[in-house]
């Protein structure tokens, strides 16, 4: 019996594999086959803690690993969320750390189903750039202090082999190999300190507060293994974080924030995840006084200047009415009087994603200007015949069709529904 099939055969079966056995796994030149095997194997038996460091450490070493914190001299920061609809925090987030002095650097990815990628995002800003070569990468974060870019081609090799395997056999969603995969790429790309958006809800891969704490833990425990600093946010997912969903809608509404001006759940998330990266940071200062530091920074404008130069640096042109705009705008109306009860996540997503804001597979091309802006969210009040929503389409048929939709995504009800903050537990 051949190696691989021999080490396939044994987690199979359930036994634990060595350090050296999941490197030659990763490492060597297996096929797809068997990969896709071993994968099946891990999902249906599992991993025990070392083979999953031993998974993410192998990972990490199939490319390159920047080394940030010695080319920059200091301690680098970075966010990552686990995927979500309307989630545009990496956009704010960035900035406002940034001017509080902290070095940001983040390598973010394209969307792909019914949630958005950041990449994406940033390209609806006319001339962004976001293929920056690792040099000049690691120069930007030293010299404006913020540089948000596509992952280099060269940098775990190995998550894009195992993740492009996951999703054509249905082995997408096990704990151990989501957190190998997050914080393989979290450690190659080479910040210090983590603060990971874990998404619960609908919306997103961890459906419950208790799988989310399974993978928040997991993620953790890869992040301290390889010496890095990592706090978890889990995050409510069971509706659209803030109001805009779609490419160019999401800027404008990161820049609001920026602004101080931006919906409660994202202002909130955002300030939060900032207070938890300035307290992670060389600054010297503890969760409460970071969250003071945000807020001076939104107050007093230092944040969106820092937007303003981290787009002009990336080669984009930060004047808001630039942004592209979609041709056709419907609303859908309330039913009835009532609450909102809910608000379903993945069906905004999907709309979105129907309407060109997404793609379906990775080769789609993606519309900037279109999307959904969620004017109603679960709690308010509403009255008969008042927008709930707004849909910008590419035409006025395609923006009334997708209003009916949207329209049966919110539940209206009597009473109020029980509040749910935006930031459900912090681990570590
Ligand atoms: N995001 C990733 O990068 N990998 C996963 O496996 C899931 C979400």
């Amino acid at each position: 019996m051949s190696r691989i099939v021999e080490l396939i055969r044994r987690k199979r079966d359930g036994h634990e594999l060595s350090a050296s056995e999941i490197d030659e796994l990763i490492l060597d030149d297996v096929p797809d086959y068997q990969l896709a095997a071993f994968l099946m194997a891990v999902y249906f038996k599992g991993l025990s803690s070392s083979e999953t460091f031993a998974l993410t450490d192998a990972m990490v070493r199939s490319g390159e690993q920047i080394e940030l914190h010695a080319a920059i001299g200091r301690r680098v920061v970075d966010k990552h969320s686990t995927g979500g609809v309307g989630d545009k925090a990496t956009l704010a987030v960035g900035p406002v750390v940034a001017a509080c002095g902290i070095p940001f650097g983040k390598m973010s990815g394209r969307g792909l189903g019914h949630t958005g990628g950041t990449l994406d995002k940033l390209e609806s800003i006319p001339g962004f750039r976001v293929e920056l070569s690792t040099e000049d990468f690691v120069a930007q974060v030293r010299d404006i202090g913020i540089a948000v870019v596509g992952q280099s081609a060269d940098l775990v090799p190995a998550d894009k082999k195992l993740y492009a395997l996951r999703d054509v056999t249905a082995t997408v969603d096990n704990v151990s190999l989501i957190a190998a995969s997050i914080m393989s790429k979290k450690i190659a790309s080479g910040a210090d300190a983590i603060v990971l958006d874990v998404k619960v809800g609908d919306g997103a891969f961890m459906k419950t507060v208790a799988d989310a704490t399974l993978l928040a833990e997991a993620m953790i425990a890869l992040g301290r293994h390889a010496g890095r600093d990592v706090v978890c946010e889990l995050t409510d997912m069971s509706q659209p974080l803030g109001q805009a969903v779609g490419n160019a809608l999401e800027v404008r509404e990161a820049l609001a924030t920026l602004r101080g001006e931006g919906p409660d759940d994202l202002t909130e998330l955002v300030l939060g995840a900032a207070a938890h990266l300035l307290a992670l940071s060389d600054l010297g200062v503890g969760v409460e006084e970071g969250r003071r530091l945000a807020e001076r920074a939104v107050a007093d404008g230092t944040a969106v200047d820092t937007y303003e130069r981290w787009v002009r640096a990336q080669g984009g042109d930060p004047d808001e009415t630039l942004l592209p705009k979609a041709p056709a705008i419907a609303e859908a109306f309330a039913p009835h009087d009532g609450y909102v009860q809910s608000l379903s996540a993945l069906h905004i997503g999907v709309e979105a994603l129907e309407l060109g804001a997404g793609r379906a597979t990775k080769e789609d091309a993606i519309d900037h200007s279109v999307g959904i802006v969620c004017r109603k969210k679960r709690g308010d009040a509403v009255e008969e015949g008042e927008p709930l929503a707004e849909v910008h389409a590419r035409d006025p048929q395609t923006a009334a069709d997708a209003a009916e939709r949207v329209r049966a995504a919110y539940v209206i009800g009597d009473e109020a529904p029980h509040a749910v903050p935006i930031v459900l537990d912090t681990i570590g």
